[in-house]
């Protein structure tokens, strides 16, 4: 489950393409709808607006057998086969720049037809872990994780997001507490582990736990959120 480490880039503040501060709803909303998704499938919608900036970020996108009408409205030849996956699995390439070749003046050319990895993407994760993206070539979403606001209706939900950027803390920095120093390597992979075992980070023995015993806490935490179904979540 866990990956050797390279340390998340921080959110970079030289070079920054600025955007003003776009409303990223309630967090406690968020939270729930995206740990519900996590084990649904069925994400938050994102108001993204003209923002397209994970469209042209460099990412491959995946397709499942699932993604028929993708497959079919994508020309072939910029398929290739999932590496180490069964037929059926393909990845969507990128341009030279780095673009995904379906996006045509800023708008995806197949939008209806799009695959389920662009439909479930939802780039407030990095905003609710205090992480970015990516690297430079991400600077395009990551003008827009510095853009969003959450809300808080309680308490309650400002300390869960606290959390949340506790816990992807924790594992940028902690990572030799876990068995073999693994953690996340990829920055969307660690903020969603950091979403699933917040509620480690909300307990209030966590200063008196040892790193290791709060790494083990984080483990099992995570191996608890991958066990339980889609209606397991109550709001902290
Ligand atoms: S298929 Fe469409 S939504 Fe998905 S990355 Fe390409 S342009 Fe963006």
């Amino acid at each position: 489950m866990y990956r050797q480490q390279t340390p998340p880039p921080a959110i970079p503040t030289h070079r920054m393409v600025q955007e003003a501060p776009v409303d990223a709803g309630d967090f406690a909303d968020w939270l729930d709808h995206t740990l519900q998704g996590l084990h649904s499938g069925t994400m938050a919608p994102v108001p993204c607006g003209d923002c397209r900036g994970c469209c042209a970020s460099g990412y491959f996108i995946p397709l499942t057998p699932s993604d028929s009408a993708a497959a079919m409205a994508i020309p072939a030849p910029l398929l290739s086969p999932a590496p180490g996956m069964p037929p059926g699995y393909q990845v969507l390439g990128r341009t030279a720049q780095g673009a995904c070749p379906m996006l045509e003046h800023n708008h995806c050319s197949i939008y209806p037809a799009r695959p389920q990895a662009c439909r479930a993407y939802d780039c407030r994760v990095f905003a609710a872990a205090g992480m970015a993206a990516g690297p430079d070539s991400f600077s395009r979403i990551n003008a827009r994780v510095r853009a969003w606001r959450f809300s808080y209706g309680s308490s309650h939900a400002r300390a869960a997001h606290q959390a949340v950027q506790a816990a992807a803390r924790f594992m940028e920095e902690k990572a030799s507490a876990f068995p073999g120093g693994r953690v996340p390597r990829r920055p969307d992979e660690l903020a969603l582990l950091a979403l699933k075992v917040h509620a480690v980070f909300l307990r209030a023995d966590l200063p008196t736990l040892t790193g290791t015993a709060i790494a083990e806490a984080v483990i099992a935490s995570s191996r608890d959120f991958d066990a339980r179904g889609p209606d397991a979540h109550p709001r902290q």
